[in-house]
């Protein structure tokens, strides 16, 4: 009989997985399923071009879809189908539509949705961006003269204060516990990212919080934790994300934080040992990072489903035919962000430094031209750069990968 690989989730991370299952060698079926009706598309122009000038809600698409690759042949998809439930000892899924699926294999690619602000209030007006829905629905919102709120200062927030403003809207950005993007990027980088947003009209509100929405169908304001009350006519909730797991539950494994892995992307159980034909790519996997020797952690940018896909798929392959997984290194984590027209990226893990060094430019000035090096002891874990060629960005990624132990799992 042949056998049947199920991917759970049709986005990025589910697309890469089919891709590596048949470059791993993998023959049987590959099934895809995914909620969302749309093909995989790429999600960050969503919070950049896409929400600043969709077009028709086709042209969005068209502009964002996946060209899957030549080499995947064979895969077949189910999109605009949710997993309800799962049990994965008796190797099986259950969709929404009630009907049962067996697998011999399984990968967990079902991402995230946003967090949501636990403020009273009425809900209309009050907008998420995590899909091209979500965009399009925002950007028919955004119109000139528009007053925006933005709740949170991470990457989604910052990007679409920095949209809405160029859109001539009035923006507040509510910053949170912490400033803009400082989580990766460290306090001072952060305040020259804050600067840039306030340079071109954002209203950047610090360590503050929206305790209650103002409105009686829609929200006309939003009151903060400094007693201000800001008078706005669209929200947009950028608080963070939930791992899509609930289907996962009743398995008797740890779903605290997205899907717990090892460092081959196999899916443990509760005794700490991988679940036989399981493994999990993209947002929702916390694996172990083997660079810096630290505990497993999720890693929510665009290079991680593609990473983790090419360990977990030949992981999960092998371990279908009875093999050990075969060596693979660690993954190097990876960011951009646009805000203005400048690109930021980061390489390694700053968020977990204990120091940072400027190792050129002026963090003040991001768009002059900057980069800044992470460190834990002396050793150089990660670097953030802004405003610099693309040849810089490279010669700092090899600076990192030089500085830490090329880790192989
Ligand atoms: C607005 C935005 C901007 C971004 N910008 C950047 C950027 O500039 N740089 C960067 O590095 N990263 C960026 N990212 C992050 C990057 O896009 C993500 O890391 C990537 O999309 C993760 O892919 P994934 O496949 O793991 O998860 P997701 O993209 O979350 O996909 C999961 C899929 O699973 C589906 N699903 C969920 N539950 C079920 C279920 N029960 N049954 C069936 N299907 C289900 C979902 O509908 C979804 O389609 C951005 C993300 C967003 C949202």
């Amino acid at each position: 009989m042949v056998q049947r690989i199920i991917v759970a989730g049709a986005s990025l991370g589910g697309l890469r997985a089919a891709e590596q299952l048949r470059a791993a060698g993998w023959t049987g079926e590959i099934l895809v399923i995914g909620e969302e009706e749309h093909p995989p598309y790429n999600r960050p122009p969503l919070s950049k071009d896409v929400l600043a000038a969709p077009g028709t809600p086709e042209e969005a698409l068209a502009k964002l879809a996946f060209r899957p690759r030549r080499s995947a042949t064979g895969i077949q998809w189910r999109l605009g189908t949710r997993i309800t439930a799962s049990n994965l000892a008796a190797r099986t899924i259950t969709l929404d539509s009630g009907e049962e699926l067996d697998f011999d294999g399984l990968v967990v690619a079902t991402g995230l949705r946003p967090a949501r602000v636990a403020a009273p209030g009425p809900r209309a007006g009050r907008h998420v961006l995590r899909s091209i829905d979500d965009a399009l629905a925002l950007h028919e919102a955004l119109r000139p003269g528009t007053r925006v709120g933005v709740i949170g200062s991470g990457f989604i927030g910052c990007e679409s204060a920095a949209t809405a403003a160029s859109l001539g809207c009035a923006v507040t950005l509510v910053e949170g516990r912490t400033g803009p993007m400082e989580r990766p990027l460290g306090h001072a980088l952060s305040s020259g990212v804050r600067d840039m947003l306030a340079q071109r009209g954002v209203d950047c509100r610090q360590a503050v919080s929206v305790v209650a929405y103002r409105g009686t169908e829609s929200c006309t304001g939003m009151e903060l934790s400094d007693g201000s009350v800001i008078d706005v006519d669209v929200i947009v909730e950028a608080v963070g994300s939930r791992a899509n797991v609930e289907w996962l539950q009743g398995n008797g494994f740890d779903l605290v934080d997205g899907v717990e892995c090892d460092s081959h992307l196999r899916v443990l159980g509760i005794a700490g040992q991988p679940i036989p034909g399981v493994v999990a790519v993209g947002d929702i996997a916390r694996y172990p990072d083997d660079r810096n020797g630290l505990p497993a952690r999720r890693v929510e940018h665009w290079a991680t489903p593609t990473d983790t896909a090419k360990i977990a798929a030949p992981a999960l392959v092998a371990g279908l035919s009875g093999q050990p997984p075969a060596e693979a290194p660690a993954p190097l984590p990876s960011f951009w962000t646009d805000i203005f027209g400048t690109r930021i990226n980061g390489v390694g893990s700053p968020a977990l430094a204990e120091e940072t060094r400027v190792l050129e430019g002026d963090p003040d000035r991001p768009h002059a031209g900057v980069a800044v090096g992470y460190y834990r002891g002396d050793t150089l874990i990660g670097v953030v750069n802004a405003g610099l060629p693309a040849s810089r960005n490279l010669h700092y990624r090899q600076l990192v990968l030089d500085a830490g132990a090329l880790v192989t799992i």
